[in-house]
């Protein structure tokens, strides 16, 4: 899968993604990621790429040409998947990111200051995405956590696809409790049927756990969990 990233700060965008998991996928060309700074295609003379928005108000605003310029030669004429980053979107959550990681590319727009001039936003984008109910200073970071949650989902990133397959959001629940060697730590005993060898009693005591731990943190995937496991049983 290639993540092509429109951003003023591409080094922010190499730096944070070039180590571990995301890095190794990199060097083994399952996946590929391109930072393209806006700056390079503004016609500016002195290479500005922001303007104070018309009407007023706090800030500078990232200015439309540069952008779509930018979008432009990424796509050379292809139609891809464009994704605003912006507090602005639908939040953000496992269900996208497998839906993203079906893509061959995907573009991801960093906006920074106050933002982007609507204008281009109308041209390219294809969806608005949030990373959460907060203000950052720029996208780099969203953009960021977008790809890494996706590019694990890509076959082949994980040395072990089946963990990406028993986790968290998984039909709504959190995952359960897990535990390595020792198997006594500060007086605390693994659960003995995780030493038991048997897999069924371990299958039914961690989705126990998971429903348990769901309902404690998460009331609200709880409560989508069981209307959906109702309506499983009355449909039977
Ligand atoms: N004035 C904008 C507003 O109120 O919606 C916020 C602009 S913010 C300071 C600058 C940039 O950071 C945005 O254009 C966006 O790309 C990014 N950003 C900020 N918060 C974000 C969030 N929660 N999720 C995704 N991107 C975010």
């Amino acid at each position: 899968m290639k993540f092509h990233v429109l951003t003023l700060f591409p080094e922010m965008i190499i730096n944070g993604l070039s180590t571990s998991i995301t890095g190794r996928a990199m060097e083994k060309e399952i996946i590929s990621l391109d930072a393209v700074n806006i700056r390079d295609y503004t016609i500016s003379k002195h290479k500005k790429v922001d303007d104070y928005p018309y009407g007023g108000g706090a800030g500078m605003l990232m200015q439309a040409q540069p952008v779509y310029d930018a979008h432009k030669a990424v796509c050379k004429g292809r139609n891809i998947r464009t994704v605003y980053v912006t507090p602005q979107g639908s939040v953000f959550n496992q269900k996208m990111a497998q839906e993203f990681a079906k893509e061959e590319e995907l573009i991801l727009l960093c906006g920074h200051y106050e933002g982007i001039d609507e204008r281009v936003l109308e041209e390219v984008v294809t969806d608005y995405v949030s990373i959460g109910d907060y203000v950052l200073t720029g996208g780099e970071l969203a953009a960021m956590v977008m790809i890494d949650a996706i590019a694990r989902l890509v076959p082949g990133v994980l040395n072990n696809d089946v963990s990406a397959e028993f986790e968290s959001f998984q039909d709504d629940l959190l995952e359960y409790p897990q535990y390595s060697r020792p198997e006594v730590w500060m007086d605390k005993a693994v659960p003995p049927v995780l030493l038991s060898g048997h897999h069924v009693n371990i299958e039914k005591w961690r989705l126990a756990q998971s429903i348990e731990r769901t309902k404690e943190r998460r009331p609200d995937l709880y409560e989508r969990w069981l209307a959906n496991h109702d309506q499983g049983s009355k449909s039977k």
